[in-house]
């Protein structure tokens, strides 16, 4: 296989840029929760990095879950705006404080059909908290109440962002060069 500098345009957001936001958003959320408990949820695979990273700057205290929804209908690269949860959480949201991590808001489809969802679990509170924010390119309306960094309309990977499955696992944001 190919290696992944092959594929890299740019790095758009290096490792210690990312590390140092998210522990700005890590303070931020642990202000605002203050006496309070809180449960995260990470929409797999892409949130993964983020929230492991993320909850080591959390001070109140923190459970977390995960679930995997796909969108379908659509290519590799475009979100067709229906979602179908390939595994659920575990947990009961009832009279929770919840925060949904994601790794990415694009034309915000996946977030605001998982939204939905969990609204209907009646949580004391629902809040979306996202590293990267692709603003020009949203369709529908979301409610992102933390957001890392809004991004040009390019198709990024690494930190948790996949190319084709792999290259989730670099510790920075890369742009992916079009072909
Ligand atoms: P949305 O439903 O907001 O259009 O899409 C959200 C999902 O699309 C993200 O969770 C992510 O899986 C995928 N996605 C959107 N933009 C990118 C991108 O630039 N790179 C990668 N790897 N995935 C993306």
């Amino acid at each position: 296989m190919q290696d992944y500098k092959g594929l890299l345009a740019e790095v758009l957001i290096p490792e210690d840029a990312l590390q140092r936001r998210i522990a700005e958003l890590g303070a931020e959320i642990s202000a605002d929760y203050a006496g309070e408990e809180l449960l995260l949820i990470c929409i797999l695979k892409g949130g993964v990095m983020f929230l492991t990273d993320l909850v080591r700057h959390i001070t109140v205290p923190v459970e977390f879950d995960f679930m995997a929804v796909s969108s379908y209908g659509a290519g590799a690269r475009q979100s067709s705006g229906q979602v179908r949860i390939e595994m659920d959480l575990r947990v009961s949201l009832t009279d929770k404080h919840v925060i949904l991590v994601e790794d990415i808001v694009d034309t915000g489809h996946t977030i605001a059909a998982v939204l939905e969802l969990l609204e209907t679990r009646r949580p004391k509170s629902l809040k979306v908290c996202s590293l990267l924010d692709k603003s020009e390119r949203r369709e529908v309306v979301v409610p992102l109440h933390y957001r890392g960094f809004d991004i040009p309309n390019k198709f990024v990977f690494g930190y948790g962002l996949d190319l084709d499955e792999y290259w989730r696992n670099l510790p920075f944001i890369g742009v992916a060069k079009t072909d």
